[in-house]
């Protein structure tokens, strides 16, 4: 009851000058947060971006992958979601410049990193992959990208071993296996090239408004967009000349998913999709993430030493 004394004699009326300062100070205290938080050029740091850019990247060459198969009528053996990541893993490295591997390299880091984070993360039962499903386990997709990824070149590429782990019974044969992905994707080109030149490739992109449940959504896309998302579209349609146009639509779906459909020629990326891998890689533990180091050394050192928490540059 004592405590009370007090707040009993200030509720007084007061001097206009008094009474006032009550409410300054409350005006100050909201504007404190506001004046002490940063301008935000940029709130994705460089190492999330890329893990974004390159993870939206993938999975829209994964969807392009079923769109060729689709639309070129590709002879298939076997599953078209593994066919699908093969076509978008050549594709990536088709279309990467080869005077920036350190980029690539980089790239297919982040793409890695997801993957083994999607095997990894605890989950719901009703967002586990059934062994009856047309999709490859998570971990076995893990895999399959690290083996097309050092046997791009594995002299070069031996990080890719000791990041990912993927075990030397597996690696031995994986420069065979790229060849072999090399090859049906020249065999494309090779079949579809007559025709091609006739055609006057499209993709056209259409970005849907963004989701107001996902605020960030704005900004995602501005990275995507900056990171070459068009110009990827661009050159896709350039080198296989789709036989009709065919749409990119980036879209609220109310769930992180892409697909291509082919009764409307359209793919899907949908924009839970891109606040997926942002979440995902918060969650990258940050001596794995390929960030600011990658500038200050050599292409292939430059990613070892981003690799380990002892190097310094
Ligand atoms: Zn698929």
């Amino acid at each position: 009851m004592a405590a009370l004394a007090p707040s009993v004699a200030t509720a007084a009326p007061l001097p206009p000058r008094r009474r006032a300062r009550p409410l300054l100070l409350i005006l100050l205290l909201l504007a404190t947060p506001l004046l002490a938080e940063p301008p935000p050029p940029s709130r994705l740091s460089p190492d999330v971006t890329r893990f974004i850019v390159a993870n939206s990247e993938f999975t829209m060459l994964h969807e392009m992958g079923h769109m060729l198969i689709s639309e070129l009528n590709l002879p298939l053996l076997g599953r078209e979601e593994d066919a699908a990541d093969q076509l978008g893993m050549m594709i990536l490295f088709l279309l990467s410049d080869p005077q920036r591997k350190a980029e690539l390299d980089a790239d297919l880091l982040a793409i890695v990193d997801y993957w083994r984070l999607e095997w990894q993360r605890p989950r719901p039962a009703n967002e586990q992959v059934p062994a009856w499903d047309t999709h490859a386990l998570d971990e076995q997709r893990f895999y399959n990208i690290a083996c097309l990824a050092y046997g791009s070149d594995p002299d070069r590429m031996e990080w890719v071993l000791r990041v990912t782990g993927l075990p030397v019974e597996r690696a031995l044969y994986c420069d065979q296996e790229f060849l072999q992905a090399s090859r049906a994707l020249d065999w494309i080109r090779h079949h579809n090239r007559r025709v091609a030149i006739q055609r006057r490739p499209r993709i056209q992109i259409i970005y849907d408004p963004p989701p107001s449940y996902l605020p960030d959504a704005e900004l995602l896309v501005a990275r995507l967009r900056e990171g070459g998302l068009e110009d990827i579209a661009r050159r896709v349609s350039l080198v296989f000349a789709p036989p009709r146009t065919l749409t990119l639509r980036i879209a609220a779906c109310g769930t992180p998913d892409a697909w291509y459909n082919r009764d409307e020629a359209e793919l899907t990326l949908c924009y839970e999709r891109l606040q997926h891998f942002r979440e995902l890689a918060e969650t990258l533990p940050p001596e794995r993430r390929p960030g600011p180091q990658l500038e200050c050394a050599p292409a292939y050192k430059a990613l070892q030493d981003a690799l380990t928490t002892e190097t310094e540059c």
